[in-house]
């Protein structure tokens, strides 16, 4: 449960998984719900697409895993291209279906969204949503980290410094974006530590089971790739099966890795691959 998350009772497990676009791939995901759910996550987080392309379907998915399968679950829900009152009617309706965790986010720039639109937004950032949240609902909420820095920000200081705002806005735990290297994340979480932010880190941490995970959100997050994952890429990204095993198994071993140093929570970016995930989960239980 994300209580024991926010009193650091145990080391949690939480899944992340997407809504997509289309309503096949929509009722696709849905279908899935159930496997993630019998894998017995501590919680389970559910994306927004960029400019709330698929806020609804964030709220449905959200809803069953709340209700149905009785998961601690967190909508995440950015801020970008929306007013007060618009979030204001999506947290009604999040309220409304017994959900309790947002996860507060900027956002990008959608595609179709000009400069100045974005420029001119009502909320600037994550932290001016969260101070928002806080004065006018009774949501728990948890902000998005970067162990290797925000791909806009000046400098790993002006990020942290600016991630120290988010939480005294109100956020009561952070998640990191996802990371292949762990000495990074300690590094990280040695900063934050030193800047006085106390409030619980899960790790976000995605297996990469496919070459061409690689060129795509991979090179999205501006994750950096260490040289035994890109030679394992190089090894075995021909063979599908071959690659999946080494993927999981490069993933297991980063996760006990950080199980033996003391993180607060394990946030698997699931991809939507239940299979994988229950792999990645029996393992990391042994
Ligand atoms: P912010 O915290 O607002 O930071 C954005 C940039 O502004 C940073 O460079 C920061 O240093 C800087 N900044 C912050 N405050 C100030 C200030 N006061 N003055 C000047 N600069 C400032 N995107 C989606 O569209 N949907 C999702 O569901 C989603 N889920 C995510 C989950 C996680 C765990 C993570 C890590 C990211 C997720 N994203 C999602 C991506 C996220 O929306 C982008 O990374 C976005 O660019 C930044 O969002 P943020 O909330 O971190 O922004």
């Amino acid at each position: 449960m994300i209580k024991d998350l926010l009193n650091k009772t145990k080391t949690t497990i939480s899944f992340e998984i997407s809504p997509l676009k289309t309503e096949d791939e929509f009722q696709a995901v849905f279908a899935k719900l159930d496997a993630f759910a019998a894998l017995k996550p501590d919680f389970i987080s559910c994306t927004y697409g960029a400019g709330g392309s698929s806020a609804g379907k964030t709220i449905e998915i959200a809803s069953y895993i709340q209700q149905h399968l009785q998961i601690d679950t967190m909508a995440h829900m950015t801020c970008v291209g929306f007013k007060q009152s618009d979030i204001q009617k999506n947290c009604e309706l999040l309220e409304k279906e017994g959900i309790h965790y947002i996860m507060a986010l900027r956002g990008d720039r959608p595609q179709t969204m000009g400069k100045e639109q974005f420029n001119s937004r009502e909320f600037l950032y994550a932290s001016d949503m969260i101070r928002y949240l806080k004065a006018n609902t009774s949501f728990s909420i948890a902000g998005a980290c970067y162990p290797e820095k925000h791909y806009e920000a000046a400098s790993f200081e002006s990020d942290l410094i600016h991630l120290k705002e988010k939480v005294e806005a109100g956020a009561s735990f952070l998640v990191t974006q996802l990371f292949f290297d762990n000495d990074i994340f300690y590094r990280f979480r040695e900063r934050v530590m030193d800047i006085g932010i106390a409030v619980p880190i899960c790790a976000g941490i995605m297996p990469v089971i496919s070459a061409n995970q690689i060129s795509k959100s991979i090179h999205l997050s501006g994750s950096s790739v260490p040289k035994e994952l890109e030679n394992l890429i190089t090894a075995y990204g021909k063979n599908k099966e071959d690659m999946r095993k080494a993927g999981i198994d490069y993933v297991v071993r980063q996760i006990l890795d950080l199980k033996e140093h003391g993180v607060d929570g394990i946030h698997i970016y699931t991809m939507n691959w239940p299979k994988t995930t229950a792999e990645i989960v029996a393992q990391i239980s042994i």
